[in-house]
């Protein structure tokens, strides 16, 4: 479902600070490592649904698009 929010969001490369599991794979992510949580900046968007992606499943994502 396509929110209107959409168009905003952007991958952020961050690095773990806590363990997390990828969206996308399901594969863990270990603290330390670098991960692409999706963002909307500093936008207020309660309720907005938000992946946190490993580094090969984004690298991978943006081999697809387009
Ligand atoms: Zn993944």
């Amino acid at each position: 479902m396509a929110s209107k929010y959409d168009q905003i969001k952007f991958f952020k490369e961050t690095k773990a600070r806590d363990y997390h599991i990828c969206d996308n794979c399901g594969e863990w992510i270990n603290a330390g490592d670098i991960y692409f949580p999706e963002s909307i900046g500093k936008v207020n968007a309660p309720g907005v649904k938000l992946r946190k992606f490993c580094k090969e499943c984004y690298e991978n994502t943006l081999k697809i698009k387009d």
